[in-house]
């Protein structure tokens, strides 16, 4: 805009230098004083416009306009006098191009403002007109037709461009406006979208958190119900048996199935048990290879290494790759749990999963399932325990009398149906009443500890069975031996016993037994016989001396007949 404002303010110039030149011309040629005055005037004008050229006041606007209202005037008050008819026709060039600039200065979609514009610039023009008219009669009439006709002309032009400019400008302009329009309304939808969108993503990460935090606390709801129902198991089987092997299997079988692993073995050292071996037990959907080789080498010590830690342990293919039997590649994730009790190791767990990183970091499980087992192995040693003491005699640990009556029993039926032998033998100490007397009832119980710990030892070696019977009395058991075994075994015993080293206050003692011994089926009809045939054997042996060994025999049923007439046998009579 600034720029046509300053070719409009060039031209003004050029034409006017064109005039100055047109004019001067004319009054070299015909000097007049119109002529004079008229190229005065365009000099004025010339000066007027090069000043709002070169101090660019064309774009001050209400200057221009008031510069450019005053020009008008002075062209008009020129073309009253001036009569040349080509000067007027350059005059209202020169005039058209002013309008033309006018209407540039003004607002071209305000028709109201342009046509008032266009009106007020053209007025003095027209008033001027009609005083020319006025004054100059004689001027003809042709000329100020001709002159009317001019302005009629320019004016329809300049009302008819404006017009078409206006239409033009108004319709762009309009269209730039529902362009921009248009270009708001997308940029606000675009602006909505992104914030709709922005809220969908908002919605889709914090619905994702909360699909996360849901999968966690439904694995770890999942976790605690296994574990709940492993350790539920477990309890179960602690409630079910307690027999330490058959809980061990069992325990291995429920923490397999219940964890679904592909192995679970238990292993128990011999002192957690007061046994003389470990106890080991595997549950397993491996094939048997793999448990041999698990067995062989857990026993080789190749776990040992872990063992020392006494912590939840928990290896991969990698750490264990010096355990053989993993870097075959069926067991690829493996957890060991020692079995503690007050900080002491009991056993260990082992729990395999083909799978690799089956096992995490929730150890928590398996310290109760260990803690479990070892309760599990406390009740059991503790039923052990009671059952011992039912079954064992207080003083000297060997058998009780009610337990070799019962396990009598069971061996007197096995000996009839596989039609085996079943020998016995009774030792009573000779003289004992005298030998508290004299030593005391102290040293009488040590005495009779140790005689009962040599018997057993001998007799154990040979499969018998012995038991404390009564007071000094003892009853040794030995099924599918003969009475000449028994007897060999026998003097062996006597002989020990003789022999025992007693120190009683730094002087020797000795004590004698007196043994009576009887077979099924060699000697006694039936085994039921064999307890009470012994016995009287033995006191066969008391009556004739002591210290002695009497096998069953006619005899001894012969000397107790003439005692009581009671008794009664077939054996051969053998006194030795
Ligand atoms: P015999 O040679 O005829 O068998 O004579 P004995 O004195 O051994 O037989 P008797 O039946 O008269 O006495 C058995 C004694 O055994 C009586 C008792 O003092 C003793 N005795 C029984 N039980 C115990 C015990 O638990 N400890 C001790 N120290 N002595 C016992
Ligand atoms: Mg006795
Ligand atoms: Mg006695």
């Amino acid at each position: 805009m600034d720029s046509v404002k300053q070719k409009f303010a060039m031209t003004h110039i050029i034409v006017l230098a064109i005039l100055f030149i047109y004019m001067f011309l004319g009054i070299i040629t015909e000097p007049t004083k119109e002529g004079l005055y008229g190229v005065l005037a365009v000099t004025l004008l010339w000066l007027l416009d090069s000043v709002v050229y070169f101090m660019q006041l064309y774009n001050k606007r209400y200057v221009l306009i008031a510069i450019r209202y005053v020009e008008i005037i002075m062209i008009s008050l020129a073309f009253v006098f001036i009569v040349h008819s080509y000067t007027s026709v350059l005059l209202v060039v020169f005039l058209a191009i002013m309008i033309f600039e006018m209407l540039f200065l003004f607002d071209f979609t305000d028709i109201y403002t342009r046509t008032i514009t266009t009106g007020v610039s053209i007025f003095p023009f027209v008033c001027f007109l009609i005083i020319r008219q006025l004054s100059f009669s004689d001027y003809s009439e042709s000329g100020a037709v001709e002159m009317i006709c001019i302005i009629s002309i320019i004016i329809v032009f300049v009302a008819q461009i404006s017009g078409i400019l206006v239409t033009m400008v108004t319709s762009y302009e309009r269209r730039v406006f529902e362009q921009r329009r248009l270009t708001e309304n997308a940029k606000d939808m675009n602006e909505t979208l992104k914030l709709h969108q922005e809220k969908i993503k908002k919605a889709n990460e914090e619905l994702g958190i909360q699909k996360i935090k849901l999968e966690t606390a439904n694995r770890k709801v999942n976790r605690v119900n296994a574990e709940t129902l492993t350790q539920n198991e477990i309890l179960k089987y602690i409630s079910s048996t307690l027999e330490i092997n058959d809980l061990v299997d069992k325990i291995t079988a429920a923490v397999r199935n219940s964890l679904s692993l592909d192995f679970c073995s238990i292993m128990i050292h011999p002192s957690a048990v007061h046994s003389k071996k470990k106890i080991y037990q595997m549950s397993t959907s491996l094939p048997p290879a793999f448990e041999q080789g698990f067995y062989n080498e857990l026993m080789q010590g190749k776990f040992d290494e872990f063992v020392e830690r006494k912590e939840v342990y928990i290896c991969n293919m990698y750490q264990c790759r010096n355990v053989c039997i993993l870097s075959e590649g069926a067991v690829t994730s493996m957890l060991i749990a020692p079995i503690l009790q007050n900080g002491n190791l009991n056993g260990l767990l082992f729990c395999g999963h083909s799978r690799q990183d089956f096992f995490d970091e929730s150890i928590g499980l398996f310290e109760n399932i260990t803690a479990q087992i070892m309760m599990a192995l406390n009740n059991a040693n503790l039923y052990a325990k009671v059952q011992q003491l039912a079954i064992r005699d207080g003083l000297t640990g060997i058998y009780n009398r009610r337990y070799l009556n019962e396990l009598f029993k069971k061996l007197s039926d096995e000996a009839k149906i596989n039609k085996e032998p079943l020998s016995a033998a009774l030792i009573d100490i000779d003289h004992f009443k005298s030998f508290n007397d004299t030593y005391g009832h102290l040293f009488g119980d040590y005495v009779l500890r140790k005689l009962s710990e040599l018997t057993d030892n001998a007799v154990n070696e040979h499969g018998g069975i012995v038991s404390r019977y009564g007071g000094e009395e003892f009853v040794l058991v030995f099924p599918g031996k003969s009475t000449k075994e028994v007897y060999n075994i026998l003097v062996a015993v006597q002989r020990a016993i003789n022999s025992m080293p007693l120190d009683y206050e730094g002087v020797f003692v000795q004590v004698r037994v007196s043994i009576g011994i009887t077979s099924y089926p060699e000697i006694c009809n039936s085994p039921e016989e064999v307890l009470n045939r012994a016995d009287l054997a033995m006191y066969y042996s008391k009556e004739h001396g002591r210290n002695k060994i009497t096998i069953d025999n006619d005899d001894v049923h012969d000397f107790f007949r003439a005692k009581n007439n009671e008794y009664t046998s077939k054996g051969k009579v053998k006194v030795v």
